[in-house]
């Protein structure tokens, strides 16, 4: 047994696979990371790095929305903030979410834990190394990653959507398949027209849209699982009329007739251009996102290829059986890990039975403020795929270099592949 920061121990094979998994160039199958001059214009502290997903369990255990935002508010002392935040760090120490955060703090920091005596120094250190050039030091340098899979929330004014994503060296955009703009959804201003119109008219701007930003660089769709039901023309028109005559506007999270037969449209849109649709997959919601919501849509749109998130956590098994009836399928296990270590691990194990090597891409992060957390969940991702393939190692199921094999497809050639991703690595 070895012994690592943190008291983790791990078996001779999977600490030797570890150290060969954390060498895999790797790509972030999944974030939401602003635009680097945006991370290094905000404030960032110590509890930045409980920031996020880690307000789910604290939130769980009792911790109220406002002294959330004001463990956040840089406007506050943070004495005051760090005594809000201290017991609910404790609480959820063992979480899945937690055991990121402190990935982070021990790679970067030397720091196993926030505590008194380093709260301050600490958020000295890291408001001070959020400047330029953040992202190339963190993403290439300490996470080995060569692409991120981005998507990020489009800025207000539709004219500038396209402008969002400068950096494709790094960043590469994955865009909304529904523009969620308040003004675009707006059944009597929708697609940026006031006074208009028709659904059709939005069809044609919103395929319009798709377009220009396939055309702009844009490496995939992104859309969310809802039980959609059959496209229905005449429905969708008769709930469009309606709208209009409400003055209300298109719920994108509702699988009202209008949503489904626009989703569906859309769709067809996305098919031409030959671009990989990622889905939103439950977590948020227990059955609001189900993952065999997809069926229909899937056996719908077979020249499509769908890149299913989150594993369906906790559906991880419906996933499973899912990836293997349907061709045009990726299982994807951005943000899985750090939602939970245990089940990602376990159903990691199953897709193997189940699954080709091509069929599962293992790592997204999921981050959207703070960027050095991309290592915690990625490191979490490499102990997980570690932890699987050394079994199957010590069980004399696979060799070494087969499982190293197989770590380097899950972390960089499917969705490499997947997302026609440039994989000349400098
Ligand atoms: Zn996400």
């Amino acid at each position: 047994m070895n012994t690592h920061p943190g008291g983790e121990q791990r078996r001779p094979h999977e600490e030797q696979l570890l150290e060969a998994i954390r060498r895999i160039a790797v790509i972030d199958a999944h974030s939401h990371l602003l635009p680097e001059p945006q991370h290094v214009a905000q404030h960032r502290d110590a509890l930045t790095v409980y920031g996020q997903y880690t307000r789910l369990p604290m939130f769980a255990s009792g911790l109220s929305e406002e002294d959330w935002l004001r463990i956040h508010d840089p406007a506050i002392p943070l004495e005051e903030r760090w005594a809000l935040a201290k017991p609910y760090i404790f609480l959820v120490r063992h979480t899945s979410f937690a055991r990121a955060a402190r990935q982070v703090l021990k790679h970067f920091w030397n720091v196993e834990e926030l505590a008194d005596h380093n709260i301050h120094e600490l958020s000295q250190r890291i408001a001070a190394e959020n400047r330029p050039g953040i992202y190339e030091r963190v993403l290439r340098k300490e996470c080995n990653i060569v692409h991120v899979l981005n998507q990020n929330s489009p800025p207000p004014d539709d004219r500038r959507e396209l402008d969002v994503y400068q950096d494709q060296q790094l960043l590469q955009p994955v865009v909304a398949l529904i523009d969620p703009r308040p003004q675009n959804l707006d059944v009597n201003r929708m697609g940026g027209n006031d006074g208009f119109l028709s659904l059709d008219g939005y069809l044609d701007w919103a395929r319009h849209r798709l377009r220009a930003l396939a055309e702009k660089g844009a490496v995939g769709f992104k859309t969310f699982a809802l039980d959609y039901g059959d496209p229905d023309r005449d429905r969708a028109l008769a709930d469009f009329s309606d709208l209009k005559r409400r003055q209300a506007g298109l719920a994108y999270d509702m699988p009202t007739p209008l949503l489904s037969y626009i989703h569906d449209e859309l769709l067809k849109a996305a098919a031409a251009f030959e671009l990989v649709v990622a889905v939103h997959t439950e977590f948020w919601g227990v059955h609001r996102h189900h993952p065999r919501y997809m069926m229909p849509i899937l056996e719908r749109h077979p020249n499509i290829r769908f890149d299913l998130f989150h594993s369906g956590i906790p559906y991880v098994r419906e996933m499973g059986l899912i990836g293997v009836n349907f061709r045009n399928v990726t299982v994807n296990l951005c943000w899985a890990h750090s939602i939970n270590a245990a089940m990602t691990c376990s159903a990691l194990d199953e897709y193997l039975d189940t699954l080709g090597s091509d069929k599962v891409i293992a790592f997204g992060s999921d981050v959207r403020w703070m960027v050095e957390k991309v290592y915690g969940h990625l490191e979490l991702a490499r102990q997980n795929i570690a932890s699987v393939l050394a079994s199957r190692i010590d069980r004399g199921l696979m060799n070494f270099e087969e499982a190293l094999r197989l770590a380097k497809e899950w972390l960089f050639d499917n969705p490499a592949r997947l997302y026609k991703l440039p994989v000349v690595l400098d």
